[in-house]
């Protein structure tokens, strides 16, 4: 299967090419120029865009109610004529979609389309709207912010981290600096292996280090200066603070912490400061310390993550070396995939305060139903794990991870310190928050582990296994009636264009879904269909985007980075969100992981067996086309077959015999 595949990939690219010579494809790739708004820096958008709450801004004119939880919101569709709540938000996007009339976008075009503004204005607006300024004029050297190559952002991050590291080695001016990391205790070595810094308490450090060798907007790129608001010039980020460079999976830096230091002269509202997201840096998906962890993560199978850069230097100086770290955000599920390629087990570490607590238990029914072994630990007396392993061994660290809970466990256990089950009434109320617990997770319904998880909640709560049964099951009845109306509602639109998507749309469209729920298959996906093997002028215009983004950007088309790209274009952003909805409700990446490892196999060219599946027809139609073609070509006179040189034609002709040869007689195709 494999290998008929990839020599259709073969022959068919070389073919291609020479047909393409002679323009008998078209053409169809678009630049995403196209859809990019000059005025202002990507970054600056993306500033309006972090700061804005689109939940928030929509609620100024639809009245929306949370649903699945609170993680979805749905109201009255404020674009047509709506009787059922058919308008969603999806906050975690940070876009909206009208499932009937298919409006959608992001908050810049709900402004546009609400307030009937242009782009410029309706940035403006939200730039107001949450206390940005807006910046004046482009300056000059940074409206070539597009075209700066991650490359460079790479090199200027280096640079940065190797000057920051020598300072507080060496400088003078670190003495503070060295007093502190003395104070908590971190070891010379410790300092070394972290590429810990310091940035002196001087505003304009950076670009003045930096002159001769890095441009200002270069700077601005990698994260290291900003743009004055009040006026020309620049300003550093990271003054006066311990640094912590953040490295990727593949050993760069890409980013930085920064922790303000007690008895320095900045002072600041925020301890800890984190670099933006940027084209080399991807919050959601980065972990801290991985570079260093992941050797002991392979072999022990188990990832320990804790909160903070402290915590998880303290981590490994005392023999924890797999302990990993969020940046600044709760556990997400690009870190649970990414993870899950290396772990069987993840240990959340959470400090024993309330903040941590509920920080710990938001994140937890979004991964009760992955395929992974999440425990959950709260360190005890209140200690957060670097204090803990101060007068603690690694050991005992380990035997506390050994038996954290199990992520059910530990939910229900924060219930019972809130709700006693001495009575009846309490029972019943353990027993509800506890199914509505687990019915908030489609997909662990009827499998073996809620069956275990449902036996041992009945036992630990008192109450007759049946009635929970029932009870689930009639919660998990509202979801799903909810999941009808929602398919229907898809539906709709489709049959008021009179169109019926054919099973050839069907296919391109699950190749974006894979795309977007799995991005990194777009490498082995782009070495087998263009933009052009689709039909659908919608789906063409994403698979274009999406090959864009990795190619010229070097990012996975991840569903963040793809919203981003799409430049507030409603119709693609429509077309994202209705895509990764079916996605999810096809379950596509369980489909696409049937086969563990598939991608590395072969150095990363074999396609799992689903995506061949997905795949197949869209080949097999590029196929009958190519050979019409050349059949029509050699049917043609003489005369107009003399228009082309003796070596095409020789081509077109092994083409055509290829093909019969593979495909069985070309009259059975008509
Ligand atoms: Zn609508």
């Amino acid at each position: 299967m494999r290998n008929e595949l990839q020599g259709q990939e073969l022959s068919g690219a070389g073919d291609s090419d020479c047909l393409t010579d002679r323009g008998f494809r078209v053409q169809s790739r678009r630049s995403t120029s196209e859809f990019t708004v000059v005025g202002f820096g990507d970054d600056f958008k993306e500033l309006v865009r972090s700061s804005t709450n689109l939940v928030d801004l929509v609620s100024e004119t639809v009245s929306l109610k949370p649903i699945h939880g609170g993680r979805d919101f749905i109201g009255l569709c404020p674009f047509h004529d709506d009787k059922n709540p058919s308008f969603h938000v999806y906050p975690d996007r940070q876009t909206y979609r009208c499932w009937v009339c298919d409006q959608g976008g992001d908050c810049f075009r709900w402004v546009m389309e609400m307030e009937k503004l242009p782009f410029p204005e309706a940035m403006e607006s939200l730039a107001r709207r949450a206390r940005l300024e807006v910046p004046k004029k482009k300056r000059d050297d940074a409206t070539s912010d597009n075209q700066l190559k991650k490359t460079d952002s790479l090199a200027v991050v280096e640079w940065a981290v190797n000057l920051m590291h020598s300072t507080l080695r060496t400088s003078a001016k670190a003495e503070n600096a060295r007093e502190y990391v003395k104070k908590r205790k971190l070891s010379e070595d410790t300092v070394r292996n972290f590429r810990l810094g310091y940035h002196p308490e001087d505003w304009n450090w950076f670009l003045d280090q930096a002159r001769a060798r890095f441009t200002p907007a270069q700077l601005v790129a990698a994260g290291l200066i900003q743009e004055r608001n009040n006026g020309p010039g620049y300003f550093d980020n990271l003054v006066g603070r311990l640094v912590f460079p953040i490295i990727d999976e593949r050993g760069r830096p890409v980013a930085f912490g920064g922790r303000v230091l007690p008895g320095g002269n900045i002072e600041s509202d925020a301890k800890y400061w984190n670099s933006l997201e940027s084209t080399i840096f991807h919050k959601r998906r980065t972990l801290y310390a991985f570079d260093r962890a992941r050797e002991t993560i392979r072999r022990s199978k188990t990832a320990i993550i804790v909160e903070g850069y402290m915590d998880c230097i303290a981590c490994h100086q005392a023999g924890v070396t797999n302990a990993v770290a969020t940046l600044g955000t709760a556990m997400t599920e690009d870190h649970v995939r990414f993870l899950r390629r290396f772990a069987e087990k993840v240990v959340l570490v959470y400090d024993s305060d309330k903040a941590g607590q509920d920080a710990a238990e938001r994140s937890i029914s979004r991964f009760l139903a992955e395929d992974l072994d999440l425990r959950i630990l709260s360190v005890p007396s209140g200690k957060d794990p670097a204090d803990y392993l101060e007068d603690h061994t690694s050991e005992e660290f380990y035997a506390l991870t050994a038996s954290a809970s199990e992520a059910w466990e530990y939910k229900l256990h924060s219930i019972l310190q809130r709700i006693s089950i001495n009575t009846i009434a309490g029972r019943q109320q353990v027993l509800n928050q506890m199914m509505e617990f687990l019915a908030a997770s489609q997909g662990l319904a009827g499998s073996i582990r809620e069956d275990m998880i449902l036996r041992n909640v009945c036992g630990r709560v008192q109450v007759d296994e049946r009635m929970a049964r029932q009870q689930l099951k009639e919660l998990r009845g509202q979801t799903q009636k909810k999941g009808f109306t929602r398919r229907d509602a898809e539906r709709q639109p489709v049959e008021l264009k009179t169109r019926v998507e054919n099973a050839l749309e069907r296919a391109e469209r699950e190749v974006l879904e894979i795309i977007l729920t799995c991005p990194e298959s777009i490498d082995v996906i782009r070495h087998q269909i263009g933009a052009d093997d689709f039909e659908n002028a919608r789906h063409q215009r994403l698979l274009d985007l999406c090959i864009d983004v990795w190619k010229e950007d070097g990012d996975l088309p991840e569903l963040g980075r793809m919203i981003i790209a799409a430049e507030s274009d409603s119709d693609l952003l429509s077309l994202i969100n209705a895509v990764v909805d079916s996605a999810e409700e096809k379950g596509i990446f369980r489909l696409m992981n049937d086969q563990p490892n598939a991608h590395e196999k072969a150095g990363g060219v074999s396609a799992p067996s689903h995506l061949e599946r997905v795949l197949r027809p869209i080949l097999e139609r590029r196929e009958k086309r190519l050979n019409l073609v050349s059949k029509q070509l050699l049917a043609q006179p003489a005369q107009s077959m003399s228009i082309l040189d003796d070596g095409t034609i020789d081509a077109l002709r092994r083409l055509h015999k290829f093909r019969q040869s593979q495909m069985g007689n070309p009259t059975e195709m008509k």
